[in-house]
């Protein structure tokens, strides 16, 4: 016996160091529709209480220069979930911004999402919300890498009935669940229609943490993208009414009630120290809707356009004892940074037959280095609009977002440019003042044209 033990010991020991190394950690992404930077507590806004969000924050990493891949859905969620620029990827356009209930594509089957990335590894994957990279069979989640789907394909605000229902804005702001004829969808069939707007945000969190206690020995991805705060906004009884920034504010209190559920059943279940959460937004406020929009804070302009205002985003990291807490993140990163990020912890391959934009975040997210990323490219359709480097953003052409004046596009030449640094609300331009960064900027823009080969339109089929 007495010689046996330390053997024994010495085995366990050996095989439970062998196996941590060989545990990767699970990933939840909360992706929020047309939330703005300015619209969560700790991003600054001055009635909207987001207790959870400001918790996990303060329990890890606030990013303020963060952002999407573009500043319309579709396009940005084909960012993420491929790691790549939607001109890449056909999920972009410059005739239709986004796909719609008649659509006939959605992202191709030769696109290697981050759920079939990490099936690789092992990994269990779910979706519980909006897809919008195609509602026919091909294209949904299930048939993408993820094991199982529950939620509305795409927005909540298409399928919208004629009849009765009030036309144009009137329904907006006044929405009802009954003017939207949105299916809600379980993996390939329609379960419910219209769904259930009211209860949608707190039925996918449900969801979520359903699948996180089933799987909570499997290594997971939770992709958690809730359809609100896009318009037509609604929320739960429970939430009616509790904001002092009217309804939208309800709405965005609701969404994070439900980020401090999933963070409580990760710590319930023990996953808390094995599993990064990233809590981020497809774009930017959609400002022609009013008090029905939210605020892009001290930027400019929002979704729709490719001002800062449009697709930087409130973007928190938490993954206690690895994510530091509490930290400011203020280097660039992206959503499709979170593709190469994810694989790489997963120990997974990132594809090599491709482009991936995606860049690896792990140093500057576990507070060990910088973050990789100099370059941020700001894409209208399949239109380069302006490019940022280091503090610089050059634009080459400015339209503005959905409203008045966005169909008017202006070229220019030389470009406008601000130093983000200095003026995030991108107010005075001073390109007059420094040619040699337009230059380097150019050269940069130059390179990245050389290499681009953009594929038909998935949008336009
Ligand atoms: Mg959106």
């Amino acid at each position: 016996m007495n010689r046996a033990l330390p053997l024994l010991l010495m085995w366990l020991l050996s095989y439970a160091s062998l196996h941590a190394a060989e545990t990767p950690p699970n990933f939840v992404i909360i992706f929020a529709d047309d939330l703005g930077y300015g619209d969560l507590s700790c991003y600054g806004h001055p009635t909207i209480a987001t207790p959870h969000l400001d918790q996990m924050a303060a329990e890890g990493m606030r990013f303020t220069q963060f952002y999407v891949g573009a500043s319309v859905c579709t396009p940005s969620r084909a960012a993420l979930m491929t790691g790549r620029l939607p001109v890449r990827n056909g999920m972009c356009s410059d005739k239709r911004r986004v796909l719609f209930p008649d659509s006939k594509s959605g992202l191709p089957a030769s696109e290697v999402t981050l759920a079939e990335a990490l099936r690789e590894r092992g990994y269990v994957s779910g979706c519980f919300g909006k897809w919008h990279l195609g509602h026919l069979p091909p294209h949904l989640p299930t048939n993408n890498g993820f094991d199982t789907y529950f939620g509305i394909p795409y927005s909540n605000d298409m399928d919208r009935v004629g009849g009765e229902a009030p036309k144009g804005r009137a329904a907006f702001l006044d929405p009802k669940v009954e003017y939207f004829n949105c299916p809600l969808m379980r993996d390939l069939e329609i379960v419910e229609r219209p769904a259930d707007q009211t209860t949608i945000t707190r039925r996918y969190a449900q969801e979520a943490i359903g699948f996180i206690r089933k799987h909570k020995s499997d290594p997971f991805f939770v992709y958690l993208p809730h359809n609100l705060p896009h318009v037509p906004l609604f929320r739960s009884p429970e939430f009616e009414g509790r904001s002092r920034r009217g309804l939208y504010g309800d709405v965005i209190e609701e969404i994070d009630w439900t980020v401090g559920q999933v963070l409580q059943a990760l710590r319930d279940e023990g996953l808390a120290e094995n599993t990064l959460v990233f809590f981020t937004s497809d774009n930017g406020p959609w400002l022609i809707f009013g008090d029905h929009g939210g605020s892009a804070g001290l930027l400019k302009d929002g979704k729709g356009c490719t001002w800062e205002g449009g697709m930087r985003e409130p973007a928190i990291a938490w993954w206690p004892g690895h994510v530091p807490a509490g930290k400011v993140n203020r280097e660039l990163a992206t959503t499709m940074d979170l593709y190469t990020t994810c694989i790489t912890l997963a120990g997974g391959q990132i594809p090599q037959d491709r482009v991936v934009d995606g860049l690896d975040l792990t140093p500057t997210l576990l507070g060990t280095g910088p973050s990789p990323r100099d370059t941020v490219y700001y894409y209208r359709g399949q239109t380069l609009m302006a490019v940022r480097h280091g503090p610089w953003k050059a634009h080459f052409r400015t339209q503005g977002a959905y409203g008045a004046d966005s169909k008017e596009r202006k070229a220019h030449d030389p470009p406008l440019l601000f130093n983000l640094d200095v003026d995030p609300s991108e107010r005075d331009n001073v390109n007059a003042a420094h040619p040699e960064v337009i230059a380097t900027i150019r050269t940069i823009v130059a390179d990245h044209e050389s290499k681009l080969e953009i594929p038909p339109s998935e949008l336009e089929k």
